[in-house]
């Protein structure tokens, strides 16, 4: 399969995930410092030989292969990470911002050519889109942050801004909400399925959130599919009530068609979309039909 002469990794503020074909298990690098130099050098560790090209997510704002800044890599500025690892590795290299990475993953996943939409929940809300077969990156790569649609109220959220998506739906969310520093997700779904008030409160205002970002969603780019991924989807039997009764106020053609797939975890989603960038940039050097 020509998946196996690609690898896809994952940049994360705490290591470095690396997974090689479609059998391979992910390996990981733990990082000693945020700095470039030991990122690259995790990469140049991981990857086994053979591999014909690379596909790497990062998080934050990209400017076609340049890293501009990073949330998670407060030393980054105007990296040019797909060049530096592709002198390093001498195979092309792909870089995607790791949400899109995601977005792609699942549309990999999926095996379908579907018009597609992710939600992550989360720490924070992440969210990204293929559309027509490419993936939604806006004219600096920072479209699809969906986490920060307005979805209501005046919570201030870490963007700067308030009434956020993910000031309704993610741990950080629910941690200023509640004053809770230490407030887990965990916690909020064992707290909900033990019926506490405090909990099934905070699944219901989020569940009417989450409804009413889909819904802006479905009526901006009408999707064949929202995947909903992340380890808070676990607390879907409180939410996707509200998330079905919110798509169905979305216009008349897309609340009716529009199919809504929960994916569990999906850990690797940023590692597979990864991979299917890499896979594209091969079929792009007339290695394989595209
Ligand atoms: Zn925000």
């Amino acid at each position: 399969m020509a998946i196996g002469r690609v690898a896809g990794v994952d940049v994360g503020g705490s290591g470095v995930r690396l997974r090689a074909g479609s059998e391979g298990d992910i390996a990981r690098v733990e990082l000693v410092d945020r700095e470039v130099d030991t990122v690259i050098a995790a990469v140049e560790r991981l990857l086994p030989p053979g591999v014909e090209a690379l596909g790497v997510a990062v998080p934050g704002f990209l400017d076609g292969e340049v890293v501009r800044a990073s949330p998670n890599f407060p030393s980054w500025r105007d990296v040019p990470l797909a060049a530096r690892l592709r002198d390093r590795l001498g195979i092309p290299v792909a870089i995607e911002n790791d949400a899109t990475a995601a977005a792609l993953g699942a549309h990999a996943r999926r095996g379908a050519s579907e018009d597609l939409v992710l939600l992550t929940l989360g720490t924070g809300v992440g969210g990204g889109a293929v559309l027509g077969g490419r993936a939604l990156r806006g004219r600096t790569g920072s479209a699809g942050e969906l986490g920060h649609l307005f979805a209501g109220g005046e919570q201030p959220c870490g963007c700067g801004a308030t009434g956020c998506l993910e000031t309704w739906v993610s741990t950080s969310g629910w941690q200023r909400r509640t004053g809770r520093a230490d407030l887990d997700g965990r916690q909020v779904v064992e707290a909900a399925a033990a019926g506490e008030g405090w909990a099934l409160d905070l699944l219901a205002q989020g569940g009417q959130a989450l409804g009413r970002a889909a819904r802006t969603i479905a009526n901006f780019c009408d999707p064949d599919v929202l995947v909903l991924a992340g380890g808070l989807t676990a607390a879907r039997p409180w939410l996707e009530p509200h998330l079905t009764e919110g798509l169905s106020r979305a216009a008349a053609p897309m609340a009716a068609r529009i199919q809504v797939v929960w994916m569990g975890r999906a850990d690797g989603l940023a590692i597979e979309g990864a991979q299917a960038a890499a896979l594209r940039l091969l079929a792009q050097c007339g290695d394989l039909p595209a």
